[in-house]
């Protein structure tokens, strides 16, 4: 914005006495551009600021909170994966039959559900942990 200035020139601005908008007289201009202003109010001098959106000086922050880690969903596909993946369970399993004996912690690749991971053992039955779910298969 092309404003001309000139020595007297009457406008508002900040004053730090004042604590607020007042009418000002404009004391010294350098290079066009007021330097010093007069306070109506006070008649204090003071540096000219160039206008800008009025900014209260302590803006209150908003605190970062700490992004709360979700617990995860119990959701036995990805429970699955990840025993899969920490146990490497295609090396380890075994072609399910209900004529052995299955243990917890034991993988299996069972015809139907494919591999599969022992989680409870209870008289002769096992709780398996396949992709799709959990199971109870006979066991020796
Ligand atoms: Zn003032």
């Amino acid at each position: 914005m092309a404003k001309s200035y000139y020595v007297g020139m009457e406008l508002e601005a900040p004053c730090g006495r004042c604590k607020g908008e007042t009418r000002h007289r404009i004391h010294t201009i350098t290079d066009g551009t007021p330097e010093r202003l007069i306070c109506n109010s006070c008649g204090s001098v003071h540096k000219f600021r160039p206008e800008r959106p009025a900014k209260p000086e302590a803006a209150p922050r908003a605190p970062r909170m700490a992004t709360q880690a979700a617990p995860k969903p119990t959701a036995s596909p990805s429970r699955f994966q990840e025993l899969m993946i920490a146990e490497q369970a295609g090396a380890k399993a075994q072609p399910y039959s209900a004529a052995q004996r299955w243990d917890e912690g034991m993988w299996m690749d069972h015809p139907s559900f494919g591999l599969g991971r022992v989680q409870r053992r209870a008289s002769r039955k096992v709780e398996v942990l396949f992709r799709e779910g959990l199971k109870t298969l006979i066991s020796a």
